[in-house]
């Protein structure tokens, strides 16, 4: 789509421009897109005898008192009467002239929101309008759109610019075309693009403001569901490009599979085995694998990437783990050393910390090929590491990074003709439904089954006031042998605040607990205190561990049989289900005490509920994404999808299924409209997808 700059439109200059730039508006074409958050309706006069409370109305009538009044605060207190009723307008903010226009017999109209103040119905601070004499002044013929805006643009400038695009549309001067065939829009069922454009930004009197509120007209249903379309077409175009490259194929075996299970102290799931039977089927293909394995906390996915490793390694070639903090990379690296020294196996440790001469040797041994696994922090994808032959990427807790950094990979074959296999690994159970949308661009496979003998977690939430019982708890788990974790979690977003708080928590606990040895991680520590801290607890020489959720992901420590977790009511359930999976890892009962601050609002009440009853990770996922969003489940930039417009993925949850299909039916029946598509909805922003 062409762009016809804003400074086009008169009156814009570079400060409206950069204002309209803030509303992620770049052309004429795009202020068409901005729809509004909602609308008022100006289009008719009610009745003061009708009035109700937290509505807004437009009423007209005649001025009977203005008096400045002293309540708690001074005010102007004007009382309006039409042949219904009485109201009144109160100003707390006002100018002798102001006063001055209300004088006994005026005739106003006014449009505000009715509140039930001292005097009956009241009006604080209303737009108004004085009435001459005779004048029935005409009401407004449509809706009133209220758009998003910013600093220094005020709706009616807005809704004046808005109205210029319009008719520069209309004499022909700009144009949005229709992009969907229209075949595939009567199958659909989706009105045209203009009429739902018009719709929006001058919707009629009689327009459903309660259907549009919940943003379910067809009008929105329709641009809500191009919008999902584009970025499915966007995700789709970026693993059609990485696919187009070459990717070594994997299907050496030499043996190097059976010798590490049966090394192993355990056998592999059922669902273990089938996850690696796909991810088999994938290696052995030319193309490059784009996989993502979701597994709940403690399903065993480590050992899964090991063996997709080793096919890498067995078939002559490189294979390397990124973890997404040094932690978790330190703890995989212990893993795999201890699992692939034992056969031969080389694997370098490469974290953005490691400097000078270690750091040298173990680049050098990625790029001659010495070493043939890499494990490390997403330092190993920087510029100057080299790889001799990598055909595996493996990539953990993808969440924490970006479609970006996954990515970049692609430029690490370094064989300079391929491409390598990508294995994503994600404990955060994506609901189904965004996993499509979010990942749309890989292949899923899921390990929906716990090792045996794994006992479920019992979970009990008590309140605060009864910490020296929770204490007692600590005390009674330490003196069996067992280890506990205390969690503080972030109080007001402020970091600093919570390490705080987790010093002083450690401090009391310490006092409480003389007899046992405890430590503290928080994330405003050096990574190599906290590495040797973690260190100490896995060793069994802390007994109890005070942690901000830096340790939410991934730290496996079995003898761990009790977490208490602070103020649980301020985390979502998916970040507390995966704090609770840090625990439960052996085979003795496991707790975890939801130390709650009463009073519990209802609805963390419930969510606390739903953690209680159940320790499947998906069912929680789901009932976290309705009672929270999609935004803070995935988190605002895990989605790997860049913000949406209009349409809202759990409003909208409903069309992702017809986006699939109406996908599928586009590349097929026209699929040079896909482009212009993607174009319209990421612009820029696609391009930022397809580049890497
Ligand atoms: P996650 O999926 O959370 O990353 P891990 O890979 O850390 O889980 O595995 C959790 C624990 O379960 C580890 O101690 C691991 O050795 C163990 N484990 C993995 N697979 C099995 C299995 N099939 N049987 C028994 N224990 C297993
Ligand atoms: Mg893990």
């Amino acid at each position: 789509m062409s762009i016809t700059p804003l400074d086009s439109l008169a009156g814009v200059g570079p400060a409206m421009a950069e204002r309209l730039a803030r509303l992620q508006l770049a052309g004429v074409e795009d202020l068409l897109f901005h729809l509004p958050l909602r609308y008022q309706d100006r289009t008719r006069v009610t009745p003061i005898a009708t009035l109700k409370p937290g509505r807004e109305a437009v009423i007209e009538g005649e001025v009977t008192a203005a008096d400045i009044v002293q309540g708690r605060r001074r005010s102007l207190l004007v009382r309006l009467r039409d042949g219904s009723g009485i109201a009144s307008l109160r100003f707390f903010h006002f100018s002798p002239a102001q006063k001055g226009q209300f004088s006994r017999g005026t005739r106003l109209r006014l449009f505000g929101e009715a509140r039930t103040g001292s005097t009956g119905l009241e009006f604080y601070h209303p737009e108004y309008r004085l009435l001459r004499d005779d004048a029935a002044a005409e009401v407004e013929e449509t809706l009133t759109p209220i758009y998003p805006t910013t600093e220094g643009l005020a709706q009616p400038r807005l809704r004046a610019l808005i109205v210029q695009a319009f008719e520069r549309l209309d004499s022909g001067d700009i144009s949005v075309e229709e992009r969907l065939p229209d075949g595939l829009r009567s199958r659909f069922r989706l009105p045209a693009l203009r009429e739902c454009l018009d719709y929006l930004h001058f919707p009629p009197p009689d327009a459903p403001l309660e259907t549009l509120a919940e943003g379910a007209h067809p009008a929105q249903r329709r641009l809500a569901l191009e919008e999902l379309l584009a970025h499915q077409l966007s995700l789709h175009r970026v693993r059609l490009d990485i696919q187009r490259d070459a990717a070594p194929e994997l299907n050496a075996s030499n043996g190097l599979a059976s010798r590490f299970l049966t090394r192993l102290p355990f056998s592999l799931t059922g669902a273990q085995r089938r996850v690696l039977t796909e991810i088999g089927g994938d290696l052995a293909r030319a193309t490059p694998m784009l996989r993502l394995v979701q597994g709940d906390v403690g399903s065993g996915k480590t050992v899964v990437a090991a063996m997709a490793m080793l096919a890498a390694v067995a078939g002559g070639y490189q294979a390397a783990l990124m973890a997404p903090t040094e932690l978790l990379a330190e703890q995989h690296y212990r893993s795999l050393k201890g699992w692939f020294e034992p056969l031969g196996i080389d694997v370098a440790w490469l974290s953005g910390k490691l400097k000078g001469k270690a750091r040298l040797d173990a680049k050098a041994r990625l790029s001659e090929g010495r070493a043939q696994v890499a494990v490390g922090t997403h330092a190993l994808f920087q510029e100057d590491v080299h790889f001799h032959r990598l055909a595996l990427a493996v990539i953990d807790e993808q969440h924490r990074f970006g479609v970006h950094q996954r990515l970049a990979l692609r430029q690490k074959g370094e064989t300079g003709t391929t491409t390598p296999h990508q294995l994503i690994m994600t404990a955060t159970p994506i609901p189904r439904t965004l996993a499509m949308s979010a990942y749309a661009d890989l292949d899923v496979s899921m390990i929906d089954e716990l090792p045996p003998g794994r006992t479920p977690v019992k979970t009990v939430a008590v309140a605060d006031e009864r910490r020296s019982e929770v204490t007692e708890r600590i005390r009674n788990a330490c003196l069996e042998g067992r280890q506990a974790y205390w969690v503080c979690t972030l109080i007001e977003e402020s970091e600093a605040l919570t390490c705080q708080a987790a010093e002083v928590t450690r401090d009391t606990l310490t006092e409480a607990l003389p007899e046992f040895a405890v430590g503290l991680v928080h994330g405003r520590m050096k990574s190599a205190e906290k590495a040797e801290v973690m260190a100490a607890f896995r060793d069994g020489e802390l007994d109890l561990l005070v942690a901000t959720t830096v340790i939410e992901v991934g730290v496996d420590v079995p003898n761990a049989s009790l977490m208490i977790i602070e103020n649980p009511e301020r985390l979502g359930l998916a970040q507390l289900h995966q704090l609770r999976g840090r625990v439960g890892r052996g085979s003795v009962e496991s707790f975890c005490v939801l130390l709650y601050h009463p009073p519990l609002s209802d609805s963390s009440r419930e969510r606390l509920g739903v953690l209680r009853e159940s320790s499947d990770g998906f069912r929680i996922a789901e009932r976290d994404l309705e009672l929270r969003g999609p935004g803070e489940v995935l988190g605002t930039r895990q989605t790997g999808l860049v913000g949406m417009k209009i349409a809202d993925l759990s409003r909208d949850r409903d069309l992702l299924e017809r986006v699939r299909e109406l996908s599928r039916a586009l590349l097929e029946e026209a699929p040079e409209a896909a482009e212009p598509l993607v174009q319209r909805w990421l612009g820029d922003a696609a391009g930022r997808y397809g580049q890497v």
